[in-house]
């Protein structure tokens, strides 16, 4: 059955990368794909989705006043359509995905339920109305909790000021639980630390060694 999918997380869940692996996988299988990435800001010049760990895969972006049925074309039989920070699409725009799921096409989107003062985006919203089925895909938060907030970082406290999106601010982000969403707007927050960091590389390229030695000496 062909469906409209949301696939939603923090940031830093491993949703892009969910989304390539996804695309290659149709891609090799030669099932008709169309990966599309919502934009507020459209200028890239060779539009990707990309996760942290380096996959990528490319796309074509598109901005709130976009038709999807412009953009995706005449719906062939067994399309498949991914879309990346689908928070970024208008109601109607998820209104159109959701006639294309119904005309057959199977469409997978992936994005943030809230924004970094914890209100739906719009396009999430429509999503949890009319999506066949929601997935969350969990992360956890820097205290081991699980993280549902993406909070917006500047001088590394958690700030609830400004606009939804800032374009080329000196923020940054981070998927947070509510217990440390609440602390950090309150005290800074730690610095990940550089040392603990490097023991973990040392501890887990050891564990790599021995388990390698000891497939070795099995042969
Ligand atoms: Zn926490």
């Amino acid at each position: 059955m062909k469906a409209l999918h949301f696939y939603y997380g923090v940031m830093g869940s491993a949703k892009s990368a969910d989304a390539v692996m996804k695309a290659y996988k149709y891609h090799e299988n030669r099932i008709p794909l169309i990966v599309l990435k919502s934009a507020i800001d459209t200028r890239e010049d060779s539009p990707v989705i990309k996760s942290r760990t380096g996959l990528r895969f490319p796309c074509k972006l598109f901005k709130p006043t976009d038709n999807i049925f412009d953009i995706v074309g005449e719906p062939k039989s067994g399309m498949v359509v991914i879309v990346d920070e689908v928070q970024f699409c208008t109601s109607k725009q998820i209104d159109q995905l959701r006639e294309l799921a119904n005309q057959g096409v199977e469409i997978q989107c992936y994005g943030l339920k809230t924004n970094f003062q914890t209100h739906f985006f719009e396009g999430s919203q429509r999503l949890l109305e009319i999506a066949d089925d929601i997935h969350e895909i969990e992360s956890v938060c820097r205290c081991g909790n699980k993280a549902i907030f993406n909070a917006r970082i500047v001088d590394s406290r958690v700030t609830l000021e400004g606009p939804e999106v800032q374009i080329g601010g000196d923020e940054s982000y981070e998927g947070l639980c509510p217990v440390c969403f609440e602390k950090y707007q309150h005290e800074d927050l730690p610095k990940l630390g550089q040392k603990s960091d490097t023991n973990l590389d040392k501890s887990q390229t050891q564990t790599w060694r021995q388990e390698s030695d000891t497939a070795e000496n099995t042969k």
